[in-house]
């Protein structure tokens, strides 16, 4: 469970940056309407009970580079991929808290699904026990449908289950890239045709769920007695903005929008928090809540591990949606304790 807190951007100069990013993953947000202007420290100080705390496994400021991300999420679930598990990352915030530059990056800064298909190839060249075949694929979870980013000219897709592969999605493109340079170009073609609604919040505001799905197929090299392929498949998740509808004004067909989103979000967040309880096992996990958690599914219970990085903005104009985004990644951590 990490967090990242984005720089204040240029419409957001003269604001209070109201989140700071302490030792050891804490971060402690102020309360602006109770903060004078250049006595930040002091106030840090003084006025414990004005600001709220939150600890999580990483929490990075504005410095952190995309490699730092990368380190502290998918890093760590590579290893596991490669043997034949499944992981999910996700990046949840609300809009413009930074979850695509997290997860998606640009040229020059490549994000974390970018450097993981990256890591990933490099360490399966170098594999000499183990044969390898890998391939992806993007998908948007919009209103409830599943669309294919690569080919959105498919319309919606339905899931199957699959008795090979499992939980599935039927008629997908299946991708094989050689090098970063092509996922990049690649994952930023799919995301200009994500969902984009006009909301009064924001022009451009992502409404719909983005899923990159890393399929490693390992097949030992050593000729033998029966030839085993593993199949590991890695998720990494651009969630729609959490802010909730009504933040935005939304009515109509937007206000049904924003519930959907909403109702994917709970269901994730229920899915999370009821897997730490019980370790995946024997109680009901409300998989079939959501779409998204569907699909998800597998790379969600029994052996799998998952990633959560919750994209923060720092400014006073932010505070309720900053404190929410907390509040939500600090439930999603304490399922986590639970497991261990
Ligand atoms: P979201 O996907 O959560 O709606 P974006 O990732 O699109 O938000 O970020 C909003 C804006 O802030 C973009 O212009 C993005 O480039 C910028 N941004 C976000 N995070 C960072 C960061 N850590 N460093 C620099 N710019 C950032
Ligand atoms: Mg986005």
């Amino acid at each position: 469970m990490a967090v990242r807190v984005r720089p204040l951007n240029h419409m957001e100069q003269n604001e209070v940056n109201c989140v700071r990013v302490m030792e050891g993953g804490m971060v402690v947000v102020l309360d602006p309407n109770k903060m004078e202007g250049g006595q930040e420290e002091d106030y840090l100080r003084q006025n414990r009970s004005r600001e709220k705390r939150y600890a999580f496994d990483h929490a990075f400021d504005e410095n952190a580079s995309q490699h730092d991300i990368y380190m502290a999420t998918t890093e760590k679930l590579l290893g596991g991929i490669m043997d034949g598990f499944n992981a999910s990352c996700f990046a949840y915030g609300a809009t413009g808290a930074g979850k695509t530059y997290t997860m998606l990056g640009n040229t020059s800064q490549p994000g974390c699904m970018v450097l993981t298909v990256g890591e990933l190839f490099k360490r399966i060249t170098s594999a000499d026990s183990k044969a390898y075949r890998v391939y992806l694929t993007y998908l948007e979870v919009y209103n409830e449908n599943i669309r294919d980013l690569l080919n959105p000219t498919t319309g919606y897709l339905d899931l199957r289950e699959d008795p090979v592969k499992g939980i599935c999605v039927a008629g997908i493109t299946e991708f094989t890239t050689a090098t970063v340079e092509e996922t990049m170009e690649l994952l930023h073609r799919g995301n200009l045709n994500r969902s984009v609604e006009p909301t009064k919040k924001n022009e451009t505001s992502s409404r719909s769920h983005a899923v990159m799905q890393i399929m490693v197929e390992g097949k030992d090299k050593t000729p033998g007695l029966s030839e085993s392929v593993r199949v590991g498949k890695l998720s990494m998740i651009d969630l729609a903005g959490s802010e909730r509808a009504s933040a935005t004004d939304n009515r109509g067909a937007r206000l049904v929008e924003g519930a959907n989103i909403n109702r994917s979000l709970l269901a994730l967040g229920n899915c999370i928090s009821s897997l730490g309880q019980q370790g995946g096992k024997g109680k009901f996990v409300p998989y079939r809540n959501s779409k998204l958690t569907r699909v998800l599914q597998e790379s969600l219970g029994g052996n799998s591990l998952t990633a959560m990085l919750a994209a923060l903005s720092p400014a006073a104009s932010n505070y309720d949606e900053t404190l929410s985004t907390l509040r939500y990644a600090a439930r999603a951590k304490r399922s986590e304790e639970h497991t261990s």
